[in-house]
C-alpha cells in the first residue's frame, strides 16, 4: 500500500520534502500540495503530477490525502495539525510544533482526546547516525551516569532578520531535543550568559550566547550558540560521564596533507550536514504511518521544548536562572 501525502507549505524545506517523498522514500506519493503562494504550489504539483489545493484545510479533509505534512511557517502550524487531529490523519509537523507552548498543550490534548498518537515533530537530529550512536552509548551504560554536557551550535552567518530570541527559539530548539531525548530526562531549568558580541553581528543581536540547562535529575548542559561565527556551520556534543566521555563524530572529509599544512572542511549549512538524518526521518516516519503506529519525536516533546524554550527566553531577557514547568505527562507519551 502506498501512503498518500499532502503537503502544506511548498518553500524551502517543503520542497526538500516533496523530493524526498517523491524520488527517495518507497511507500509514499506526494498526491497533493498547498500554499498561500498558490502559484507555486501549482508549480510544485505540476513537476510531479499531484493536486494543487489552494487552502491547507482542505487539503486535509480531501479523501485522497491519508497523512499530511506540514512545513508552512511556524505560526501555521497549531491550525494546520488540529485540523489533522480533527480528521483522524497522521501528521508530520515541522519544527516548531507550535509557537506558543498553550498551543503545543491544545495540541497534545487533542491527541489524547483521539486517543492514540497522529503527531510527529521534526526534530531530525534523533535520526543522524552520530548522535545515534551517542544514544546508543549512554543507555548501554558505557560511559556510565551522565553528568556533563558540552554542546555548540555554529552557523557562518544569519539574516538580519534574526534577532536575539531566535538563538534559542529557532536554533538552540534542536538541542533542546537531543539533550532531553539523550539523557530521558526533562530540563527542570535554564539561563544565559551573553559575553561580548562579535563585531560582525547586527546592532540589535546577541551573539554568542552561552546557555546553560539542568535536567531534573542533576545533569548540567552548557550550549554556545554563535550564529555568525564566519567559518561554517558546526555541531558539537560531548557527554561526560562517570566512566568516560562519548563526543559527536565530525561530518567525513578528506584530510588534505599540503604546503606544509593538513586540512579538511566544514560543513557550510544545515542542509548537507543533516541530509541523511532528514532522508531517515521521513523514512521512517512513512515506515511508522504503514504499520499503524507512530514512534519518533510526538506532541509532547514539542511542548517540552517549547516551554524550555520560552523559559529560556526570559531566561535571556532577565539574566536569572528561570524554572522549565511542564505540565503532567500524559498517559500516551509515557514509555
Ligand atoms: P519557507 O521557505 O518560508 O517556506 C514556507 C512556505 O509556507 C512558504 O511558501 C510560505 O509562503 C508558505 N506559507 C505561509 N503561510 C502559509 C499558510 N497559511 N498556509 C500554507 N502555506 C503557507 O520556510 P522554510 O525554511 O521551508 O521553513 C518551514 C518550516 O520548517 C518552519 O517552521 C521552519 O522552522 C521549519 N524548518 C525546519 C528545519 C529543521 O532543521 N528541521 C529546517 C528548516 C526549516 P510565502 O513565502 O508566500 O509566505
Amino acid at each position: 500500500m502506498t501512503v498518500r501525502v499532502g503537503v502544506i507549505g511548498t518553500g524551502r524545506i517543503g520542497s526538500d520534502h516533496i523530493r524526498r517523498l517523491t524520488g527517495t522514500i518507497p511507500g509514499a506519493e506526494v498526491v497533493a500540495v498547498s500554499d498561500v503562494d498558490t502559484e507555486r504550489a501549482e508549480l510544485v504539483a505540476g513537476e510531479i503530477g499531484a493536486t494543487a489545493i489552494p487552502g491547507g484545510t482542505d487539503l486535509i479533509a480531501d479523501d485522497r490525502v491519508d497523512a499530511v505534512v506540514v512545513t508552512s511557517i511556524g505560526p501555521t502550524h497549531a491550525e494546520y495539525v488540529l485540523a489533522a487531529i480533527d480528521s483522524g490523519k497522521y501528521v508530520f509537523c515541522e519544527k516548531p510544533l507550535a509557537t506558543t507552548a498553550q498551543d503545543c498543550l491544545r495540541i497534545v490534548r487533542a491527541e489524547r482526546e483521539f486517543g492514540s498518537r497522529l503527531v510527529q515533530v521534526g526534530f531530525m537530529r534523533r535520526y543522524d547516525a552520530g548522535y545515534r550512536a551517542m544514544k546508543r552509548v549512554i543507555d548501554a551504560g558505557e560511559i556510565g551516569t551522565p553528568l556533563i554536557m558540552h554542546c555548540v551550535h555554529r552557523n557562518a552567518s544569519v539574516p538580519d532578520s534574526y534577532h536575539s530570541a531566535m538563538a534559542v527559539q529557532d536554533t538552540a530548539v534542536h538541542e533542546l531535543d537531543t539533550i532531553r531525548w539523550l539523557l530521558g530526562t526533562e530540563i527542570a531549568r535554564t539561563q544565559v550568559h551573553v559575553p561580548r558580541s562579535t563585531a560582525n553581528r547586527f546592532p540589535h543581536l546577541r551573539d554568542p550566547q552561552l546557555m546553560r540547562f539542568e535536567t531534573e535529575d542533576g545533569v548540567h548542559i552548557d550550549l554556545e550558540v554563535f550564529v555568525n561565527c564566519q567559518y561554517g556551520y558546526d555541531i558539537q556534543c560531548e557527554t561526560v560521564g562517570e566512566l568516560g566521555t562519548v563526543r559527536l563524530p565530525d561530518p567525513p572529509d578528506v584530510a588534505v596533507r599540503k604546503a606544509g599544512q593538513l586540512r579538511t572542511g566544514v560543513l557550510q549549512d544545515w542542509t548537507t550536514r543533516f541530509v541523511d538524518a532528514f532522508d531517515r526521518e521521513l523514512r521512517e516516519w512513512i515506515e511508522s504511518v504503514h504499520a499503524g503506529r507512530l514512534c519518533g519525536p510526538s506532541a509532547w516533546d514539542g511542548y517540552a521544548v517549547a516551554v524550555s524554550s520560552d523559559a529560556t527566553v526570559r531566561a535571556l531577557e532577565s539574566g536569572e536562572i528561570v524554572e522549565v514547568r511542564l505540565t503532567e505527562k500524559p498517559e500516551l507519551y509515557q514509555g
